[in-house]
């Protein structure tokens, strides 16, 4: 599989043949193993029906392989020099489309309804450019796009932060922004050495799966999140204590311990402990004696 881009061989020529450089600070690391990519796709769910959304081309490695699984391509790059590089080598996939954009800047709503059918199901696949992992997951989620998954290959903890269960060290305020709105899975881990150049964090594929409605009620969702942000400010300390700092010109101590005690979660309790449904339960009962 010489052909690929995914390749040491292809990779090299195409940067020798533009003189590209790599920019450390758009967190550019080309994959350069078609097996890796090979795996990713089997976990996307995507098939020659699916429209595929891909934030950050580089060179095309993931690219191409999406424009041979997939129906069609829409894809975000915002190193303008990138551009005439993928169209000159993914020339013969008529089916890829490049903007140059930043994605954080990106109506991508519009651009779904303007590239795909409405009957095409539509998933969004990138190897993340790690500085601006959750930022970008985060506005994704937000915009309610109508898509049925998310694939991404970003930094092993984060990955395992987003997908964790409650009472484990990874589990936080993250953990339920992401969890909220999908169901998420670790499906891979990938070595640096697939990489050019190699980074110097470990990497894996998280997979979310967007829920239809979220999992809990939530009365005001900005109060919940920041209710759930309150209560991992510091994690050693308990949740009687987080939130009575965080709450401070509203209740004292004991009052949040009897407002705890009526909902049954005991204030003794730290936050990393509680599931969503408790977070959900509380931020309610917070919000409704207010309101
Ligand atoms: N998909 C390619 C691959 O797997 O070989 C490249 C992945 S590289 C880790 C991340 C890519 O995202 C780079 O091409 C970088 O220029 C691009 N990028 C960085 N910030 C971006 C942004 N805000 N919007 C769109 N693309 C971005």
């Amino acid at each position: 599989t010489n052909k690929y881009i995914a390749t040491p061989k292809r990779t090299k020529e195409i940067l020798t043949k533009y003189k590209f450089f790599f920019k450390k600070s758009l967190g550019q690391n080309f994959i350069i193993d078609a097996n890796i990519l090979e795996n990713i796709i089997n976990h996307t769910g995507i098939n020659k029906d699916s429209g595929v959304i891909e934030i950050g081309p580089g060179i095309g490695a993931l690219t191409e392989q999406l424009g041979r699984h997939a129906k069609n391509v829409l894809a975000f790059e915002i190193d303008q020099r990138l551009i005439p590089i993928l169209e000159d080598s993914l020339d013969q996939y008529d089916n890829i489309r490049f903007i140059h954009q930043d994605i954080l800047q990106a109506d991508v709503k519009t651009s779904i309804k303007d590239n795909f059918n409405d009957d095409q199901d539509v998933h969004i696949v990138a190897n993340l450019p790690y500085y601006i992992t959750t930022p970008i997951l985060t506005k994704l989620l937000q915009e309610n796009l109508p898509v049925e998954s998310i694939t991404v290959m970003i930094q092993k903890e984060v990955a395992e932060r987003m997908a964790a269960k409650p009472s484990t060290k990874s589990y936080g305020s993250l953990t339920i922004a992401i969890q909220y709105y999908t169901t998420a899975e670790v499906v891979m881990h990938v070595p640096k050495r697939v990489f050019m150049p190699q980074p110097n964090v470990d990497s894996a594929v998280l997979k979310l799966t967007i829920r239809e409605k979220p999992p809990v009620y939530v009365a005001d969702e900005n109060y919940f999140f920041s209710m759930v942000q309150a209560c991992f400010s510091q994690r050693r300390k308990t949740l009687r204590n987080n939130l009575t700092n965080y709450l401070s010109s509203e209740y004292d101590k004991e009052t949040i311990s009897t407002m705890l005690d009526n909902i049954g979660i005991n204030g003794m309790r730290r936050g990393e402990s509680l599931t969503m449904e408790e977070f959900a339960t509380l931020a309610n009962s917070f919000y409704q004696a207010k309101h």
